[in-house]
């Protein structure tokens, strides 16, 4: 009756979070695809190479490689610790104990290679322990300064340290499930370090050992779910996201900025009234020019946004933000991130139909003008970026926006602007006056 009672209580507890997990990554995938339509379907070969040097051989990050260390030991612990699960998920389901230890405790070979995993776990999870202390320490301690920025403050600062402590928690009680059960079973298995902390519990009395190992294996599972539920509200989402991100990263030569169709059209017949141009649109309407909120712009930017992971790279590097300027390039992929939350709210509230809620991507509490203007378009975001993200490209689209579609620039720019406009170069003569200095000699 107990094992029953056992088995409901876990699948009840894990088809709950299974539920909200879903229900969380769901709405991920709806808000990117509130973005709009952009074919990265092209060279699939190439894209795969890139997605596995950059996300799964993280090639970007070893440009510091003692950082790139300890996120790797991080990265390889997450992985290979789910193994665990798998024993975990069976034992919960049927009510059994080590299911797979017992299956194989007679065959040696196979015996061997369940102590080696978990044996292997345990020094990973020790390690992971120590790294999760030094990211804390920089972060807290030594308080390097991409860690200590305004736009950090409030929730992305919390986030960062929940998920450090979810991580201490987590192995904390990996530790706990089998140096109890070691303690209860006389060091049955074998294994190699939760063997010597079961020696600080020998002579425990046999109910506490196994109560213990009770709370180890119930706060091991309650973790893991938590940090499934949690994932598609924290910038830990790039675990799973910096796959699909680095697939589809653009294919373009670095420092690429894509014109506007309209206005390439506009300019061939500037500067030559019978070129051969692309039609416009059909139903003659006025084409958009830039982004001024999300669903301007492209699904791949929103993907950007949800892959950032806060890490302050491409804000370090910025010239903009090292010269005192406000803008911060990681902060324009976070408030891209937070409107589109914003804008989830007001769909959940309608049964998924948008009502404008008149607030744009622009100002409202998001990025502003200055931070706009701020931007020499340099590419050093970019180019940091471990996952491959493009703050330049929403910056540009919402600088298009401002200017083509609000004109919104300062007073300098707008002289400039006019003699485009008239003369078809930046300077204030005419296009009939510019060899004019030949004759003057
Ligand atoms: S492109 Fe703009 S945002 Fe990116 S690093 Fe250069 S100045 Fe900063
Ligand atoms: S855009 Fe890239 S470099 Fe910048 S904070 Fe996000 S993940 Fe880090």
């Amino acid at each position: 009756m107990g094992t029953i009672i056992s088995s409901v209580v876990f699948l009840v507890f894990v088809g709950t979070a299974f539920y909200f997990a879903y229900r969380g990554f769901h709405g991920v995938y709806r808000n990117i695809m509130l973005g709009r339509p952009e074919d990265l379907s092209d060279n699939k070969g190439e894209r795969f190479k890139t997605m596995m040097l950059v996300a799964f051989g993280q090639k970007k990050m070893f440009k510091r490689p003692i950082a790139a260390l300890l996120h790797l030991t991080i990265y390889v612990s997450f992985v290979i610790t789910q193994i665990e699960l798998i024993e975990i998920f069976i034992d919960g389901a049927f009510g059994t104990h080590r299911i797979i230890y017992h299956a194989w405790e007679h065959i040696p070979a196979l015996r061997a290679l369940y102590v080696f995993t978990i044996d292997f776990i345990e020094v990973l999870s020790l390690l992971t322990f120590a790294v999760t202390v030094a990211f804390l320490y920089r972060r807290d301690l030594l308080k390097l300064p991409r860690f200590t920025s305004l736009d950090l403050k409030g929730w992305p600062n919390l986030d960062a340290h929940l998920i450090l402590v979810f991580e201490m928690i987590l192995i904390t009680c990996i530790f706990m499930m089998n140096s109890f059960d070691m303690a209860a079973n006389n060091n049955e298995y074998g294994f190699w370090l939760s063997g010597i902390i079961a020696g600080w519990w020998s002579g425990a009395d046999q109910g506490l050992l196994e109560i213990f190992e009770k709370i180890g294996w119930w706060g091991h599972l309650a973790m893991v779910m938590v940090f499934l539920v949690y994932l598609s509200y924290s910038k830990h989402l790039h675990i799973l996201l910096a796959f699909p991100n680095t697939y589809f990263s653009r294919l373009t030569p670095k420092g690429y900025i894509a014109n506007m169709p309209a206005v390439t059209r506009e300019v061939k017949l500037m500067l030559d009234p019978n070129a051969q141009v692309e039609p416009g649109p059909a139903d003659g309407s006025t084409p958009k020019f830039g982004a001024k909120d999300i669903f301007d712009l492209s699904w791949k930017n929103l993907l950007d946004a949800y892959t950032c992971t806060e890490c302050g790279r491409c804000t370090a590097q910025c010239p903009a933000n090292l010269t005192g300027k406000k803008l911060s390039p990681r902060k324009i992929m976070m408030d891209t991130r937070d409107r589109m939350e914003e804008v989830a709210v007001v769909l959940d509230a309608n049964k998924g139909i948008w009502k404008d809620d008149g607030k744009s991507l622009i100002e409202n509490g998001h990025i502003s003008v200055e931070e706009l203007r701020a931007c020499t378009t340099c590419n050093a975001c970019v180019e940091e970026c471990p996952v491959n993200i493009s703050p330049l490209d929403i910056i540009v689209q919402l600088r298009r926006s401002l200017i083509m579609e609000d004109s919104n620039s300062p007073n300098e720019w707008n002289g400039m602007f006019a003699n485009l406009e008239n003369n078809a170069a930046p300077w204030q003569f005419s296009q009939q006056d510019r060899l004019n200095w030949e004759s003057d000699n």
